[in-house]
């Protein structure tokens, strides 16, 4: 391990949520020498799991539309771990520009997250409301950009024979009526490219996974559902006791990023304490 690693690792320690790191941890990091892609990197869970995989020794290029933001959680990680591209993911010049600014600057590109996304800005789920133009704006982040995504990085992944490519998908991946129309579509037909590209690519030795996460407190669910920290996101949830917070999704990213998962592919991994296995309406638990 490079002093510069080190330095870097107790940089992060003395500023960062998930600080509680040590000399040890900079021995034992899961994504030593990895290169990854991380979409929608400037905000929320992207930028949480930019910093936690740059803690696991990762190089980081975020791809995002907020330059600003974006480059100010690069300059918190340092220019030895992480850089910032601007890409518009539903714009298939941005999403190849990402993914060839990765191979320029660090030679290759083990792990591209397709984690940018949007909601629809009305919380209706009246489907006589409609607006066609707000579902192909969600469509295009959620569901074209992680096409784009996993295109982009696939084309130099098979050359290499590996890679791992994650996806956000949603608790409203697998269920009906947790958000609006284009959402849920999007978060569903992101289960189906995570399965079929996991067959296709995994004839190259690539995986392709999702992460579902339950309600977490971001700017976007902030927005959406007025969800804040302090907030008790607890009434709907299953699971007492525990509150679902960014870094829990970073570390399902870690997880399906690194060689620990080295069998996993094609897999939902939902993160929602039990959410989406119980009906409330007809449980024996009540
Ligand atoms: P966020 O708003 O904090 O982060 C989303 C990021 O995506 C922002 O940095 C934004 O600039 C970026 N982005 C938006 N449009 C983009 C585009 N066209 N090109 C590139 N970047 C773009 O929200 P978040 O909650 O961290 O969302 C991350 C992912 O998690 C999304 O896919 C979201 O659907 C999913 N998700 C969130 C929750 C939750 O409760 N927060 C729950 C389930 C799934």
């Amino acid at each position: 391990v490079l002093i510069a690693d080190i330095q870097d690792e107790l940089a992060h320690s003395a500023h960062s949520k998930m600080g509680s790191s040590s000399l040890l941890s900079a021995v034992a990091r899961r994504l030593e020498g990895k290169v990854a892609v991380i979409t929608g990197g400037a905000s929320g869970i992207g930028e949480c799991t930019a910093k936690l995989f740059c803690k696991h020794g990762a190089k980081v290029l975020i791809a995002d539309i907020q330059d600003e933001l974006a480059h100010s959680v690069c300059k918190f990680l340092g220019p030895t771990s992480a850089s910032f591209v601007h890409c518009d993911v539903t714009d298939e010049s941005d999403v190849r520009n990402a993914v060839d600014t990765a191979i320029t600057k660090y030679g290759k590109l083990d792990i591209m997250f397709n984690n940018a996304g949007i909601v629809e800005t009305s919380n209706t789920v009246n489907i006589v409301d409609f607006d066609k133009a707000e579902f192909e704006k969600v469509i295009g982040v959620n569901l074209t950009g992680s096409i784009l995504g996993t295109k982009h990085a696939a084309r130099v992944m098979v050359p290499a024979r590996c890679g791992s490519i994650i996806i956000t998908a949603s608790v409203a991946s697998i269920m009906g009526g947790t958000s609006p129309h284009a959402y849920t579509c999007s978060k569903h037909a992101l289960v189906g490219l995570t399965r079929n590209t996991a067959v296709d690519l995994g004839r190259f030795g690539i995986r392709v996974n999702c992460v579902s996460p339950y309600v977490v407190p971001t700017p976007l669910s902030k927005g959406f559902l007025g969800v804040d920290k302090d907030d008790a996101i607890d009434v709907y949830s299953n699971l007492k006791g525990a509150v679902l917070e960014p870094e829990d999704i970073a570390e399902a990213a870690l997880y399906l990023g690194s060689n620990d998962s080295k069998y996993v592919s094609g897999h939902n991994l939902v993160v929602d304490g039990g959410f989406t296995i119980v009906n409330p309406a007809f449980s024996r638990f009540n």
